[in-house]
């Protein structure tokens, strides 16, 4: 029987991306609904949410992960704010249009997503890894894939956005799948 891993996440593209990651367990999602992730850094936010659950399943692994897209030429905006960059409620169409009004013509188009995850173990001990995926921020969109940013970021190495790739192309590189593939070294 598969180990539970909680996770604390309510949207499916996720839990999708770690369960293809992390095959041995079964993920079972946990909203921290009203958590409020007022952290400066991605890694905090991640600690703030996993805590949330993890006082709902003492003596079970428990992980929450925060992400976003970190513009160089933006001074690392939309960072922690990447899901409400165009503002509240949180809107993918208007947040990829703002950004690329904020980058019309800039020339230096780099930009990396970071995706923390922090961890809390059955007995309780706290962990948190990074993982990170440079590339640069297209002039369009282009792909149907993914979520988020997915169709205006082009990962080093590649001509196509994430949106163009599949969903195990992406994760191979992805800021999420290397933090995975950390978090799994600790899941054991
Ligand atoms: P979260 O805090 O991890 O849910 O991510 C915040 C926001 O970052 C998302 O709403 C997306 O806008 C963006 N983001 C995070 N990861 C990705 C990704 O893999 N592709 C595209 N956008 C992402």
């Amino acid at each position: 029987m598969k180990r539970k891993l909680f996770v604390a996440t309510h949207n499916a593209h996720k839990v999708v991306e770690i369960a293809a990651i992390l095959p041995d367990w079964e993920i079972v999602s946990d909203d921290p609904v009203g958590v409020e992730e007022n952290a400066p850094d991605f890694v905090g936010n991640a600690r703030i949410k996993v805590r949330a659950i993890a006082a709902r399943h003492r003596g079970d692994w428990c992980l929450a992960d925060d992400s976003g897209l970190e513009v160089a030429a933006l001074g690392g905006a939309p960072g922690v704010r990447s899901a409400r960059y165009a503002g509240e409620p949180s809107n993918t169409p208007a947040n990829n249009a703002l950004l690329l009004k904020n980058l019309a013509g800039v020339a230096d188009r780099r930009a990396n997503f970071t995706c923390a995850i922090a961890l809390v173990a059955p007995d309780g001990t706290e962990h948190a890894v990074e993982g990170k995926c440079f590339g640069t921020i297209a002039e369009a969109p282009s792909g149907a894939a993914g979520f988020g940013y997915d169709p205006l970021f082009v990962p080093d190495g590649f001509t196509a956005s994430f949106a163009a790739l599949t969903a195990a192309e992406k994760n191979a590189i992805s800021h999420r799948g290397r933090a995975l593939a950390a978090a799994k070294a600790i899941l054991g």
